[in-house]
């Protein structure tokens, strides 16, 4: 962790969540999880909502505690080393509840956001659907007005929470003839309103959170659960992007080091040649690269949460944050492994566990192929916009030829 980067208050959030990480949270529950015993990450979010941990940068008066991007990824830092399905059901409310929060009415904020961080809803997130989740303004469920109500119908996958959730945060086209970033409208949608669970997905990692795909058969919305502009739930989903993968990058980066930690302290015991091997070099380089990599990692995501802070979108950064945290972490749980030989790769350790949920960071909230897209498409649109401003390097070339410069 960099509490360096911390004031006071954010570091006291930092600190009671990682108590909460340390004392609350059973190891027979992480176990029953992965095992598929519980389908649900209810549990946690019970708890940390009675503790006030949930949708920590939201107003206290719904539940929230007023604090900042960086104080969250300093706290799912920390939550990152229980893994990826725990993770999730603690930063979900702080997902749904940015649509909510930036968008919804009051009364959907008293109704949802404020229970939800109040730990007393359970919610989950519906935006990938069977034909693809890259292509998101692709969407194909629909929702038709009939009188105050919407009705949906299609179908969503992979919805962590899909088993347990007291509602959903669901996006379905509401003007299919419109262009895709006109076309989309967000809903609240609970599941009493009739949403069915089709199939709960067997899973590499990331088990237990109940991720399963839902279906909407002519599920009747009231009106009052649109959040936000009816067919302008772009900007809501621009928006949401940002916890999505900033709090990725975050949960990543804390895993990764709780591999690299118990990797280090193997080293540290375990003999071979007559040496400790953490005397050896190609153990210990092992370490320093994931060491560094993941503080590389971690400094990013800060800074993308400082940006954030600011105002900005900070898309570029957001989506390095992401991609740069959860491939660290992914080479840095690789190498815990790989330092530890044959038994990493048992259950003896958690190193197996982490691998395997691990994988999926690369996967969700968008894929990091995504990432790169947005990465390069924003450098590009920056790049543009900086013109004239710098040093024109180009023209410090030792031959400058301008007729060699044949651009094709
Ligand atoms: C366990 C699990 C939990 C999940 N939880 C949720 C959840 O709670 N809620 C939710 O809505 N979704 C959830 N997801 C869905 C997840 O976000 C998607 O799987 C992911 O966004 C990729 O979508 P896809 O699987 O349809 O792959 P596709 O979109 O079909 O992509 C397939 C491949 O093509 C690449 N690709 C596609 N388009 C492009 C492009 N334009 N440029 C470059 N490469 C491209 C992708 O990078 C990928 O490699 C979850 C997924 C899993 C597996």
């Amino acid at each position: 962790m960099f509490e360096f980067f911390l004031n006071d208050r954010e570091k006291a959030y930092w600190k009671e969540v990682r108590d909460f990480v340390k004392n609350d949270i059973s190891t027979q529950l992480i176990k029953d999880m992965d095992a598929g015993k519980i389908e649900t990450g209810r549990p946690l979010v019970e708890k940390a909502g009675g503790k006030n941990l949930l949708g920590a940068r939201f107003p206290s008066l719904y539940g929230g505690r007023n604090l900042n991007w960086t104080a969250e990824v300093a706290a799912v830092e920390e939550v990152g080393v229980l893994g990826t399905s725990l993770s999730c059901a603690f930063v979900m409310p702080s997902i749904v509840g940015e649509a909510i929060n930036l968008f919804g009415t009051e009364a959907l904020k008293e109704k949802y956001l404020k229970p939800t961080n109040q730990g007393r809803l359970y919610s989950a997130e519906a935006l990938t659907e069977p034909r693809g989740g890259s292509d998101f303004f692709g969407a194909t469920t629909t929702a038709t007005r009939s009188g105050d109500h919407f009705v949906l119908n299609g179908e969503k996958r992979f919805v962590v929470g899909a088993q347990d959730s007291d509602y959903f945060l669901v996006y379905a086209k509401s003007a299919p003839d419109a262009p895709p970033h006109e076309s989309i409208s967000c809903f609240v949608v609970e599941r009493a309103m009739g949403v069915k669970v089709q199939s709960i997905y067997n899973l590499l990692g990331t088990r237990g959170g109940g991720t399963g795909r839902l279906v909407f058969k002519d599920v009747r919305v009231p009106a009052e659960n649109v959040i936000g502009k009816l067919h302008g739930a772009y900007q809501i989903f621009n928006r949401m992007m940002v916890p999505e993968r900033l709090l990725s990058g975050a949960g990543a980066v804390g895993m990764g080091k709780a591999a690299i930690d118990v990797a280090a302290r193997y080293s540290t015991r375990r003999k071979a040649f007559g040496a400790t091997i953490n005397n050896f070099q190609a153990v210990s380089f092992m370490l320093a690269d994931s060491v560094a990599s993941l503080d590389a990692a971690r400094a990013l995501v800060f800074a993308a949460a400082k940006l954030v802070d600011t105002g900005a979108d900070g898309r570029r950064l957001v989506s390095e944050a992401k991609k740069v945290g959860t491939e660290a972490a992914w080479q840095a749980i690789n190498n815990s492994m790989q330092m530890m030989g044959g038994i990493g790769y048992t259950s003896v350790y958690p190193i197996e566990r982490f691998l395997r949920d691990c994988r999926l960071a690369m996967i969700w909230t968008g894929t990091n192929q995504i990432m790169n897209l947005l990465i390069q498409h924003e450098y590009y649109k920056e790049l543009g916009r900086e013109k004239g401003e710098f040093r024109d390097v180009e023209f410090d070339a030792i031959s400058p030829d301008e007729e060699e410069k044949n651009y094709g």
